[in-house]
């Protein structure tokens, strides 16, 4: 493991590079923001150079900032003629944004405004009025103050959408259209979406001029919506303690990222004799077998997917529910980027990361400079862990005799259990039932677990290669057809998440998602079906107002 880690892209490193005004350097200095993130990095030049951008990137990535500094900085006239206006999907990021674009033009004398509903209509008329530079606003309000004069189409020559997935899906789509067909057709258009379907390209066909696309080969998503959690560990035996961590989070599948492409192999090779799902992926592996694991990858047949982060880079894992940091990465940058890698197709993550001594300084400036703070969690103690093996043996045993006894049997055993020397008599049997080293046993055993209630036998080595199904409940289910499908092209875990929002069901008590050609089938528990019905009722996917109903069949 002393091989050194891939390198990183060279890029600007400061504001100054970028070549941004000092009045506008000053108030960032103020905001004490000391480098651009990569999304203001990379959006700075394409913006200032005049062209029309799409940037595919989330909150917490700094995206505010990165059509703000550019904003402020030059690309509306210094006459005081030309506007610019945001537009947002909701009043909270309409005034965020406002308050950040307020304070970045602080020194250039950039007037900002937000006009939402529900608010004074006079107060924004007023600020209108006295000539606002910035109009940050929702589809809605600003349609009002367009229709009604108080604002001027005709000055405005810079349009932001922002959260323009957001605003699609939350019904604006009318407003949208209706306010852009107002503006002047001589203007630049700045698209940020944290995902980008066929509905965000029609918007772009429609109303952008030759866009440039700063994409997820960039890795410009992270941050914000993801939970971030880290464990502390000695640096000695970190293999085990990574197995130690997946066993008590158990998550549903994960991208984990190495720092060097030996300890992908290491790592995987270890997960996989300790009976997980697990491939690697870095840039020694030949072509053929890097898109053959990829292929196995997107069929969902891989849970855990070892990898550099430059063989990570640009693939399509949005499905995978968590990021798992072996150990950290040589700087924050590389960790917004990796934990970026989750939570992308739906709104949240998990991202969790080992610790060691040599690495608490880029968690401490993980917490300094992109305010992230990671909960930190404690390994489980010896004890919880035997609790846990004890429970495994159990279930193997319980698998290994699912017939009732009979008759003569039971007669057996109730006699057995009352001899006074029952306690000695039983570890006997359970030795000679396991017959193996304890450690193997245990290994075999949590194995079964991981791979679900499927049998195992006790004397195999639990290394087969199918994929670990879902841990089944045991509960009556019912299943529920949906009206988008892959025409629309859903993706499983967009409508997972969407029912977990609005419907609080847990993600264990949701079925396998299978996404037909018109339509999508989904299991929910028997007795809350009526209720995730009703919940769902009004929701929008995908341009579609859903509807749920009970599938005759499936
Ligand atoms: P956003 O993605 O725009 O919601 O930004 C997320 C958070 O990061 C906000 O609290 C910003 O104030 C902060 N932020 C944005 N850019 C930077 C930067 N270059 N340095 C430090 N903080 C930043």
């Amino acid at each position: 493991m002393t091989e050194t880690p891939e390198p990183e892209e060279e890029g600007a490193q400061t504001f100054a590079d970028l070549g941004v005004h000092d009045d506008v350097l000053e108030a960032l200095a103020e905001m004490g923001w000391e480098s651009p993130t990569p999304v203001q990095r990379d959006c700075y030049p394409l913006a200032i150079a005049g062209h029309d951008v799409i940037v595919q990137s989330r909150t917490g990535t700094g995206k505010t900032g990165a059509f703000g500094i550019p904003l402020v900085d030059g690309l509306l006239s210094d006459d005081g003629d030309e506007q610019a206006l945001v537009l947002a999907p909701t009043r909270e990021l309409a005034l965020q944004s406002a308050r950040e674009i307020a304070k970045l033009g602080k020194g250039r004398g950039i007037d900002t405004v937000a006009v939402y509903g529900g608010a004074s209509m006079e107060q924004q008329i007023r600020a209108l009025e006295k000539g606002a530079r910035v109009i940050s606003g929702t589809p809605g309000r600003v349609l009002d103050h367009l229709k009604r004069g108080t604002m001027k189409a005709s000055r405005l020559r810079v349009l932001v959408l922002d959260e323009a997935d957001e605003m699609l899906s939350m019904g604006f789509a009318k407003e949208l259209h209706a306010i852009i067909e107002r503006l002047p057709a001589k203007r630049q258009t700045l698209l940020f979406s944290a995902t980008v379907d066929r509905a965000i390209k029609r918007v772009a066909e429609k109303y952008m001029t030759d866009p440039q696309f700063l994409g997820l080969s960039g890795d410009h998503v992270g941050a914000l919506g993801i939970e971030h959690f880290v464990y502390m560990v000695s640096g000695v035996g970190r293999v085990a303690n990574l197995i130690t961590v997946l066993e008590t989070e158990d998550p549903e599948s994960a991208l984990i990222f190495c720092n060097t492409k030996a300890e992908t192999e290491e790592v995987c090779a270890a997960l996989q004799r300790a009976g997980f799902n697990a491939e690697w992926l870095n840039g020694d592996r030949p072509q053929r077998e890097r898109e053959e694991v990829l292929a196995r990858v997107r069929r969902e047949e891989v849970r855990f997917l070892v990898a550099t982060d430059v063989a990570a880079r640009g693939i399509d894992v949005s499905h995978l529910t968590h990021v798992i940091n072996f150990s950290l990465p040589g700087n924050v940058e590389q960790y917004v980027h990796r934990t970026g890698r989750t939570g992308r197709a739906g709104k949240t993550g998990t991202a969790i990361t080992l610790v060691g001594p040599t690495e608490l300084g880029i968690l401490y400036y993980l917490r300094l400079q992109y305010r992230i703070f990671p909960v930190e969690r404690t390994l489980p103690s010896e004890g919880e862990q035997r609790t846990r093996q004890e429970a495994d043996r159990i279930a193997m045993i319980e698998a290994a005799y699912p017939k009732a006894p009979s008759e003569q049997e039971l007669a057996l055993v109730r006699r057995f259990m009352t001899h006074s020397n029952a306690e000695s008599m039983l570890a006997g049997l359970l030795g000679a039932f396991f017959g193996t080293e304890t450690e193997d046993v245990d290994k075999v055993a949590a194995s079964r677990r991981r791979r679900g209630k499927e049998h195992v036998d006790a004397h195999s080595n639990g290394n087969g290669q199918k994929p670990a199904p879902e841990e089944a409940e045991e509960v009556p289910t019912a299943t529920l057809s949906v009206n988008v499908g892959r025409r629309d092209e859903l993706k499983a875990s967009e409508l997972g998440r969407l029912l977990r929002d609005r419907t609080g069901l847990k993600r264990k008590e949701i079925g396998r998602i299978r996404v037909r050609d018109e339509h999508a089938l989904v299991d929910v528990p028997e007795d809350r079906a009526q209720d995730v019905i009703e919940s769902m009722a009004g929701a929008v996917l995908k341009d579609r107002e859903l509807q749920l109903e009970l599938a005759k069949n499936d």
